[in-house]
This record gives C-alpha cells, structure tokens and sequence, in this order.
C-alpha cells in the first residue's frame, strides 16, 4: 500500500523528522488560503498523485510541472487551479498519467545540497537496509546503474535495529560534518522509528536537502506499507487512497481474492499462489499470453468466483478463461457448482477450459459436464493450457 506525500508529511511530523510545514487543498481557493496562512511567499506546490517524477512531469492539458515554487497567496491559488482536476503525466505514471484531486501547499526551502536516503526491507541481507546517496534528487534506479559508487548502503539487522554508529557512517558517506552530521543522523534515526514502527517496506526521501541556512530536511517522501502487516495499522489504512489504485485490484481485495492486471488475453482462476503462477507459466509454454495474475486463495466459494469472473471479464482484452483448482481440503464438485453458477450469472460467452484435480474430482467433472454450459473439462496443466491457448486462437 502507499500514501500520498501530504500524508507522508503527518507521519513525518509525528515521529519527528523534519520537514517543512504544509497543508493539503482539494480546491483551489482553499490552496490560497493556505499559502496565505503560510505567509504568502516562499512556498511549494506539489500535485499529490501515486508517483515521482512530479517535477519534471507535464499534465496532458500542456501545463509543465507538479511542482512548482511561488512567491504570492495568488499564484499559489492560480497554479492549484491549473493542476487540480487535471491529469499529470510522468516518468512513473505511464502514458495515461494521474488525476490530481488535491495539492501540497508547503513552505519552500533554499536548497544548497540535495541527497538521497532510503531505508527500504532488503531481502538480499533478510533485514533492513539504509540507502544513501550525494545525487539527490535523481532518478536513483540510473545512479545504481551509472554510478554505482555514489551509493551507500548500510545493512540493519532486524532484531538489533539501527545503531548509532551506523547512522553517522551513513551521515558521513555523504560528507556531512558538525551540526550536519548531528541532524542527519537525527533525522536517520527518527525515520527509521517511523519505518519500523509503521511496518513499512519502503521509505524513500528523495531529496533529502540541506538548506543555505544549514538546515538538514525531507522534502519529498515516498512510503511503501507491508500489505500483510496493515491488520495492526489502523491509522495507515485510514490513508488508503483506492482511487490511485487498479479498480480490479480494489474490486478483488474486497472478495479476499488476490488479482494483479496483466497484458495478455487469457485470463486465469486458480487457488493459490504457486498454482496461479504455474499456470501462468505453462500458459506462456504453449503460447499464449496472461491477462492477469488471480488467486482465489483457499476456499473458492461460489460468490468469490463470481466477483472473479466480473473482475476477469472488465477487462477487454480477456478472450478466454482457464480455471485451474486444486481441491485439497475443498470439494472438487462444489467447487464446479459454484463454477456454473458464477458462469450462468455472467452470462459467459468466452472460451472456458476448467481443470479439476484432488478431492471429489470425478463428481465435479461429471457437475460440469452435465450442466449443459460450453465448459472445456481438462486433465492436468498441460492439456489444460493447450486448451485454453487453442480455443482463444480460434475465436480469434
Ligand atoms: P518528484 O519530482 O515527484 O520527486 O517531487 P519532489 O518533491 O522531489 O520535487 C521535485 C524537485 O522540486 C526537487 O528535487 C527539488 O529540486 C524541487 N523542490 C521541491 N521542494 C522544494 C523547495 O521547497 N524549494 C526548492 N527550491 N525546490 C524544491
Ligand atoms: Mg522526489
């Protein structure tokens, strides 16, 4: 899950890392009247959407730029006023770019030095790992990949948490020294406090700059939450903006089901991860192309595989479906009633290949063969595949 940068700014505040003082406005009016009781000049305004790369971003109306220094309550309302209700395209939104619906009104700062820092949940060491960098406000996927040498990293070890010293190694991989030192490794330690504390898995300051009055501050933030971990969050799922996200995706969270949109046309219905990712696989093997990742998880019930056929079927570009189920503690045969019963009330009209294995598996065949449905039965992935790719290529 992930926040926006307004949002970013409250926790910031509340774990105490230091950051300009800001406020977010959905109309623009009311970013007026927040740049007049930031006092009128020196301010920032920042479209607030799921994605960096505002700065260099243009909306698709021609304006250039989410993020855009003002020095007049009424140019901070006229800029609002040309980001909000518009779509801003950049590097990470993909051509079809992001609605703005509201907008960051914050206190600008001199900058004399921008960095990067992160602390991100680093697999590769099965801990946490601090990231540092002197090109802030970079695209840091290409300063790994240019300049490797400019990046710093410090592992944590998960039990141990971060440690003093390693905070001001960091610090110090970025030159900084005295009282530069002391408030980036303040600003370290309170935001891996907050990291921790949040259960996130990302947490990117990017940059992270000095001001000309030598004053060391976040001025843009990206979080990453642990989905699994959100259960004990109650005050970051209250953040949870669904209109950034895929309208599929939201749709199957709500049924417990597990869906991730892809490029193909072959749409998939499977119970469990592994399984769902192996028929994703062996659907490439023969040919074909996956519209979507779907894990209906253990139980399979008759309302989740209807939700997964609606979800399935809102995207065009399906022109068949294969569903793969393993009946394990399930019953392979009430598994097929609920099959039919989702397929009648869809009214389905595209290819549908259903393989059955496990418990119960020869009275659910007969369930789906007997229930007068076009419904293609398979034995095992790869006759299932075959199937499901030769049928979508007929239709075609
Ligand atoms: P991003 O483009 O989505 O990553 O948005 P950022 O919040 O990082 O802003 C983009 C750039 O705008 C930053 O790299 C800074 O150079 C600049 N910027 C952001 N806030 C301020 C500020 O308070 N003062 C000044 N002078 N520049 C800022
Ligand atoms: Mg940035």
């Amino acid at each position: 899950m992930n926040i926006h940068e307004y949002q970013a700014k409250e926790l910031f505040e509340k774990f105490g890392v230091a950051t300009p003082p800001g406020k977010v406005a959905a109309t623009a009016e009311e970013a007026g009247k927040i740049a007049e009781e930031l006092g009128g000049a020196g301010l920032v305004v920042k479209a607030q959407v799921h994605a960096g790369g505002r700065g260099k971003g243009t909306f698709k109306n021609g304006f250039k730029g989410g993020v855009h220094v003002i020095n007049t309550a009424a140019e901070a309302q006229d800029i609002a006023g040309k980001m909000l209700g518009q779509t801003l395209v950049t590097h990470q939104t993909g051509p079809e770019g992001k609605l703005v619906s509201k907008v960051l009104v914050a206190k600008a700062v001199d900058i004399s030095k921008e960095y990067y820092f992160a602390i991100l949940f680093d697999r590769g060491s099965s801990g946490h790992a601090l990231i540092a960098s002197t090109e802030g406000g970079m695209n840091i996927e290409e300063v790994a990949e240019k300049t490797p040498e400019k990046i710093t990293k410090e592992f944590v070890h998960p039990t141990i948490g971060l440690q003093a010293y390693q905070a001001r190694k960091v610090a110090a991989s970025l030159g900084l020294k005295g009282p530069l030192a002391n408030q980036a490794v303040k600003l370290f330690t309170a935001l891996w406090n907050l990291y921790l504390k949040s259960d996130c898995s990302l947490v990117e300051v990017n940059p992270l700059a000095i001001t000309t009055d030598n004053q060391v501050v976040a001025l843009d933030a990206k979080f990453n939450f642990d989905d699994n971990a959100l259960y004990r969050q109650k005050d970051v799922v209250a953040m949870r903006d669904t209109t950034e996200e895929d309208p599929r995706e939201v749709a199957a969270s709500e049924f417990g089901l597990n869906y991730i949109g892809l490029d193909g046309n072959i749409a998939c219905l499977v119970n469990g991860a592994g399984l769902a990712m192996s028929t994703m696989d062996i659907i490439k093997l023969h040919g074909g192309e996956p519209a979507n990742f779907l894990d209906v998880g253990g139980g399979a019930s008759k309302e989740q595989v209807t939700a997964a056929f609606k979800i399935i079927l809102g995207d065009p570009n399906v022109k068949g479906i294969l569903v793969n189920i393993f009946g394990g503690i399930m019953d392979c045969n009430i598994i097929a009633t609920g099959i039919i019963a989702a397929a009648q009330e869809v009214s389905l009209t595209i290819p549908l290949v259903v393989r059955l294995e496990g418990n119960n598996v020869e009275a659910g065949k007969k369930t789906l063969a007997e229930s007068g449905l076009a419904i293609t039965s398979a034995d095992g992935l790869t006759d299932a595949a075959q199937k499901i790719v030769a049928a979508v290529a007929q239709a075609a």
